[in-house]
């Protein structure tokens, strides 16, 4: 089965209801930033969020001017937006991809899964029973028999699945080239 594609704001809106609506389900213990990898795939809408937000004063220019310096540092290997303390420095406006790893995997069986929400069933999944985590400390410390219900891993599915047919650039390449600061 085919997940649908929709357009980015209705896309961005569809996942920060997801995200909201299952935070008790969200297996994100954030562990020393363990997800939040370099060159985090970003759509167009993903780099407009951010640079609409840096004109409004939303992200202050220090913070994107730290990302530079970051992103063009060999030694860093985490997400140039990673802050000091481990936490995201532009939380709310962090790419899609970024409200995915939340959600630590995708289900082996995808289409199974896909199936039963779409009956409306109150299927549940066991977390050891998803695919890849985003972050393999946070897979580490989840507990594999419990159960999530199947409409909390759309999320993983529907976001991987509608970026994944976007065009994209790196997060890395967005800052340093796509993100001018005086
Ligand atoms: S943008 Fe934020 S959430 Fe996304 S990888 Fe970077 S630090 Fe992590």
């Amino acid at each position: 089965m085919r997940v649908p594609e929709i357009e980015y704001p209705e896309f961005r809106e569809k996942v920060e209801r997801f995200d909201s609506s299952f935070r008790e389900y969200n297996f994100c213990k954030g562990i020393d930033g363990g997800c939040c990898k370099a060159n985090v795939s970003m759509v167009y809408g993903d780099k407009k969020i951010i640079s609409d937000a840096l004109a409004r004063g939303d992200i202050k220019k220090w913070v994107v001017k730290r990302a530079q310096r970051r992103a063009k540092d060999p030694k860093v290997t985490q997400c140039p937006f990673l802050g000091r303390d481990k936490k995201c420095t532009i939380y709310p406006h962090r790419p899609v991809h970024c409200i995915q790893h939340g959600n630590g995997g995708i289900p082996l069986n995808v289409d199974e899964d896909i199936r039963a929400m779409a009956k409306g069933s109150k299927a549940t999944i066991k977390t050891r029973d998803l695919g890849t985590f985003s972050c393999k400390d946070c897979a580490l410390a989840v507990d594999g028999e419990a159960e999530v219900p199947a409409e909390v891993v759309l999320k993983s599915v529907f976001i991987r699945s509608n970026v994944s047919r976007k065009p994209s650039t790196p997060l890395n390449t967005f800052i340093l080239r796509e993100l001018p600061v005086s």
